[in-house]
């Protein structure tokens, strides 16, 4: 399968290339030439499939052509150790609990694929030092992070804004050490992913280094996203309760959503979609205006939000042909400040007793403010609530059990090298 870029003016390459590269050359993101629809009868049973049986055939489609069945299948099951169980929470709806995993993030999906899949064409090349660069809103460092930790070849700089992100989530990306060098940047989510970007636009840099980026602009990270899609569809199915699926997915760089938006068009039948925003509501307010306006974050509790210009919204364009009118009749938006939050957090705890994190809150909420009668709501619970523990424990005056894995990583001595947002020290450092 080739790979072509949003901005139409770089040449198509492979998935190997669309991997190790990242980012494309014109500066456009890449997407799959074709996006293949399954056959009917993969719909009929797929709730008799395991999670890693439909997420092979999900796969498969994308990634078939280019990696050998054997690989592919211990690659997409060794990702997936762990679940993503739908979960009743009142009425029509229900929460995809995408918090399973080693780090208790979505992104741990992305995250354990891209590392494999990278891993084996690393060897593949027989290529050494590959420096892979992440920037982080919270959880996409951790993710990466422990999805590459120890991998042979491979060393992962993540660069995160100082004091943005929760303790915890700190925690688990700069007490690693091995392989794993954690950069606290002076600045916001969005300094850092433009230091990201610019490194992979410097001439020098690309001609000196083996760059490569793991953030969600990478295929690789993004189109596994669409697994658990199909496996909530799959769940509900089963119960008879698959009809007008209604996917709520709290959303920043909206790499989440797009591969939602990806697994439609392979014909998984979901009515429709919500992004749900934070205060940084520049999606939404593209909905309202037809007008795009990233501008610099702003600060929130559901900090992995925290997203001024979401890099994938020029998939979403793609994917719609550029046509606002199309875009609207798959997603609508929603947004919610942080006394909003707050209160869905606490509002939902006493009448439910399910405890949501800030960004599955906005999710929630978007179903509650949206759905109609015949509809079944599904919002992605993209993390475990305890990642956000004095936020949490502050609005429900009540203490959060800790996972043992996440108690693990607070063990930790933290280790991080500061710096400022100037691209010339950053790209000093890397080549040092
Ligand atoms: C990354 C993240 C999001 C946003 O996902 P995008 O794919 O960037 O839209 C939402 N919630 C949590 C907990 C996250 O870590």
């Amino acid at each position: 399968m080739k790979y072509y870029s949003t901005n139409k003016n770089a040449p198509q390459v492979s998935l190997q290339e669309a991997v190790v590269k990242g980012l494309a050359p014109d500066n456009g993101l890449y997407m799959p030439e074709t996006i293949k629809e399954l056959p009917q009868p993969f719909f009929e049973n797929i709730g008799n499939m395991s999670f890693q049986e439909i997420a092979y055939t999900v796969a498969d489609a994308f990634f078939g052509e280019d990696i050998e069945p054997d690989t592919l299948k211990s690659i997409v099951y060794d990702t997936l150790n762990f679940d993503t169980p739908v979960v009743h929470v009142k009425d029509n709806i229900y929460s995809l609990e995408l918090f399973h995993g080693p780090t208790l993030a979505f992104k741990d999906v992305g995250g354990r694929f891209m590392a494999r899949l990278l891993g084996y064409f690393i060897k593949k090349q027989g290529q050494k030092d590959v420096k892979v660069l992440v920037a982080t809103s919270g959880d996409t460092g951790s993710a990466v992070a422990n999805g590459f930790l120890g991998v042979e070849g491979v060393h992962v700089y993540v660069l995160y804004p100082k004091g943005k992100v929760s303790q915890i989530q700190e925690c688990q990306f700069t007490t690693l050490g091995q392989n794993i060098t954690a950069i606290e940047i002076d600045g916001t989510f969005d300094d850092c992913q433009a230091l990201v970007k610019a490194a992979f636009l410097d001439e020098e840099l690309n001609r000196k280094l083996n760059l490569t980026s793991a953030n969600s602009i990478n295929v690789a990270r993004f189109l596994p996203q669409a697994f658990y899609y199909f496996h909530a569809y799959a769940q509900l199915a089963k119960q008879g309760k698959a009809g007008n699926i209604v996917f709520s997915v709290p959303s920043g760089n909206f790499g989440n959503i797009t591969a939602g938006l990806i697994a439609k068009r392979m014909g998984l039948p979901v009515k429709r979609f919500i992004a749900a925003n934070n205060s940084n509501d520049i999606f939404y307010k593209y909905l309202q205006t037809g007008e795009y306006n990233p501008r610099p974050s702003v600060q929130t509790i559901a900090n992995a939000m925290d997203v001024g210009n979401p890099s994938n919204f020029v998939r979403v364009l793609d994917l719609y042909g550029k046509s606002l009118n199309e875009i609207k009749k798959d997603i609508s938006g929603e947004w919610y400040n942080d006394a909003n939050i707050k209160k869905i957090v606490k509002d939902t705890y006493g009448e439910t007793g399910y405890l949501l994190d800030p960004h599955g809150a906005c999710g929630y909420q978007a179903l509650t403010d949206e759905l109609r009668p015949n509809e079944t709501g599904i919002f992605l619970e993209t993390a475990h609530p305890a990642k956000f523990l004095e936020t949490v424990e502050s609005i429900t005056g009540r203490q959060v059990t800790v996972p043992e894995k996440l108690q693990a990583f607070m063990k930790g001595k933290k280790r991080s090298i500061g710096m400022n947002k100037e691209f010339a020290g950053f790209k000093q450092f890397l080549l040092k």
